[in-house]
């Protein structure tokens, strides 16, 4: 039995305005734009502040029950949601646009509550967020179809249909920006969405469900099923839902798009990543060094652009000690926020201690980095001397540790970064045109970068790796979303008979 309640302090404003701890309310369905508990009885996980590695809210997981009850929620506002003008459905986000604009610094408190990362950093991510909301505000003068005259009194339209309910499944790194990689195109578009975010990170769109019903978003248009495993493999299998979007790691990207597509339907499905940053000695010294160190300590080091490998090529040594310098001047808790769990920092200290076993030298130790009582803290750590053999060199760690591997080449340099599996960014850092255009021309890798350590394609330009960081046709971001939300329905008219007769005839 399903209870469900309309009422809105079940996600009310987030009260914090400082780092110090803070409670929040529990995290819950939003169904038809109520907050409801699980249909069936099920279990309750912690939302940890990774800060103080304390429970600020707990999460009740859902079932796939409650996937079902999401489902018939989306189907009867689908078919009344996708019957309005597209203009109309874009002006519910010209007025979420307005509403983050105004809550910007609550919601960027919740964020970096919830995720760990600092406030600047949690602003940023949140005005991100505004920026895709902007590209879904753009949609109405960008999905004007095409029609042409293809034969004499014959024409041809294409025209941008729903394609009626769809799923997200977003990952803990990016708890609001993500979920808005899909819900403006996929919402204009005219479907209704269902939400699964990540159960480490499940308050931030709680806020956003209810700023979305105050811009004027009918009920059942967006709704959210909380939970883990479960709820995405209910999403995959369920007839109703007809196209799957997911970011998250490698290994459970290549498991929903397998899932989703075997049911029949569209899986996007963007992976894990290796990132590789290329060095030569012409590389500018300030702008390489500040900004490999803020692509693979921003975050923590845990986005899925960020720098991980640092191919040196030939004497760069002097920029290598300034990236080092640098990196040692930031201070945990204040420059740099935890990482998500005691697990994921494990992990990330087994990595730098089986690499200093197998003969890397640790030039930056962030091993023992503490700041607030009780969280999980790795600080910017630097590997050098690394060797392709090494774990470090091409597992995804996760964290704010960079691996420089030095090559004589940058015909080795390129070599080894297109061995990866992965394929999601790639940057050379150079003055020299030549270099750089080679280099562009020859990595394998779907956003590459010159000097820029995380180059993400910005709206209106489509986010999207390739190889093993992305299973599914295209870019999740810009156009290609809206294409991926929608499908093109092509109509054929003649309005006389024509009397120079052709195979249309
Ligand atoms: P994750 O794969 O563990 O989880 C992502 C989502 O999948 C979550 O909602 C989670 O509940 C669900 N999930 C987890 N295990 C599952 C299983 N066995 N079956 C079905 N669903 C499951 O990823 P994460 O730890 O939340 O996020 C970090 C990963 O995401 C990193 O690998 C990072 O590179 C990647 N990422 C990629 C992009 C990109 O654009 N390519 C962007 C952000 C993050």
């Amino acid at each position: 039995m399903t209870v469900c309640s309309t009422d809105s302090s079940v996600a009310s404003p987030f009260s914090a305005t400082g780092d110090a701890y803070a409670p929040y309310l529990t995290a819950r369905n939003w169904i038809g734009q109520q907050w409801c508990d699980p249909s069936s009885p099920t279990t309750t996980q912690e939302v940890l502040n990774p800060r103080f590695g304390k429970s600020i809210a707990q999460v009740r997981m859902g079932s796939s029950a409650d996937v079902d009850l999401a489902v018939q929620s989306g189907a009867v506002a689908a078919r009344a949601w996708s019957k309005w003008p597209i203009r109309d459905r874009a002006h519910v986000f010209y007025r979420l646009r307005e509403l983050m604009v105004t809550n910007l610094e609550e919601l960027s408190w919740l964020l970096s509550h919830e995720n760990g990362k600092i406030f600047s950093e949690a602003k940023a991510e949140v005005e991100k967020g505004i920026e895709c909301v902007e590209y879904g505000c753009s949609l109405p003068n960008l999905a004007a179809g095409n029609q042409l005259e293809v034969s004499r009194g014959v024409a041809c339209e294409v025209v941008y249909d729903s394609l009626g309910v769809v799923a997200g499944i977003t990952p803990f790194n990016f708890p609001m920006m993500v979920p808005l990689w899909m819900l403006p195109q996929a919402i204009v578009g005219g479907n209704a969405f269902i939400l699964k975010p990540s159960e480490r990170v499940p308050l931030s769109t709680m806020r956003l469900a209810e700023l979305l019903k105050q811009a004027g978003l009918p009920a059942g248009v967006f709704n959210i099923v909380q939970g883990g495993r479960d709820v995405v493999e209910a999403l995959c299998d369920h007839a109703g839902i007809r196209a799957v979007g997911f970011v998250g790691s490698t290994k459970v990207a290549r498991l929903v798009y397998a899932r989703a597509s075997a049911q029949g339907k569209r899986a996007l499905c963007l992976g894990g990543a290796k990132n590789h940053l290329i060095v030569v000695p012409d590389a500018d010294l300030e702008l390489t060094a500040e900004n490999v160190v803020a692509s693979f300590t921003g975050c923590a080091g845990q986005r899925c652009m960020a720098a991980s490998v640092l191919l040196a090529v030939g004497d760069v040594d002097h920029i290598l000690a300034s990236v080092r310098d640098r990196a040692a001047r930031i201070t945990p808790g204040k420059d740099l926020g935890p990482v998500t769990t005691q697990a994921a920092r494990d992990r990330i200290v087994h990595f730098i201690d089986a690499a200093e076993r197998a003969g890397a030298r640790i030039v930056l130790d962030g091993r023992r980095a503490t700041a607030d009582v009780g969280g999980f803290w790795v600080g910017p750590t630097i590997i050098d001397h690394v060797t392709t053999d090494m774990a470090v060199a091409h597992d995804e760690i996760f964290g704010p540790v960079l691996s420089v591997i030095r090559v004589p080449t940058i015909e080795r340099a390129i070599e080894i970064e297109n061995a990866s599996p992965y394929g999601n960014a790639s940057s050379i850092y150079t003055s020299s045109g030549d270099i750089a255009r080679r280099v562009m021309a020859s990595v394998d890798a779907g956003m590459c970068g010159v000097n820029i350590g995380v180059p993400v394609p910005r709206e209106p330009f489509g986010f999207g790796g390739w190889n093993d960081s992305c299973f599914g046709h295209g870019n999740i971001t810009g156009w290609d979303g809206y294409r991926f939300w929608t499908r093109q329905r092509k109509i054929t008219s003649k309005w006389a008979l024509q009397h120079d007769r052709t195979w249309m005839s």
